[in-house]
């Protein structure tokens, strides 16, 4: 079965930022005229009208603005809106951590989910994501004893 596009990836506009996401990194738009980073991408920068937009790499870290938690979903996730350190804040939804003990400000960064057509932004904790780090490499290190 041939593998189909996306629609949206299709938009020249914002194949950069999908390719990026295949890479595990998140992209913003800054505006060249007020100097305003902005997402979700957009071809005129939201604030001034401006055309003159282009892409910039984010850290990908930020901290939980706002968070919910919706009782009734088939996956276990927070709905949140995450502040980046670059200062922009978008929605999201923070997966694969302690849920029932998120809080305001807490350190999230963010956690690709691959999939078809296309991959989906989410945001996991900082400390979910040094807890699987660790745990990784403690089974290589066990891994490595046994061979
Ligand atoms: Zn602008």
């Amino acid at each position: 079965m041939p593998h189909d596009k996306n629609p949206i990836e299709q938009s020249p506009e914002v194949a950069e930022f999908w390719q990026a996401a295949r890479e595990r990194r998140l992209l913003l738009k800054r505006c060249g005229d007020c100097g305003e980073r902005h997402f979700y991408p957009r071809p005129y920068c939201p604030f001034c009208g401006s055309a003159r937009t282009s892409w910039e790499q984010s850290s990908g870290r930020g901290t939980i603005y706002a968070f919910s938690r919706p009782r009734k979903l088939p996956q276990p996730l927070a709905m949140a809106v995450i502040e980046l350190q670059e200062g922009v804040r978008l929605t999201s939804v923070i997966v694969e951590a302690e849920l029932d003990r998120l809080a305001i400000g807490q350190e999230v960064e963010v956690y690709w989910r691959m999939g078809e057509p296309a991959p989906e932004l989410a945001f996991t904790t900082i400390e979910a994501q040094e807890a699987r780090g660790y745990a990784t490499r403690a089974i290589a290190e066990a891994a490595g004893v046994g061979g």
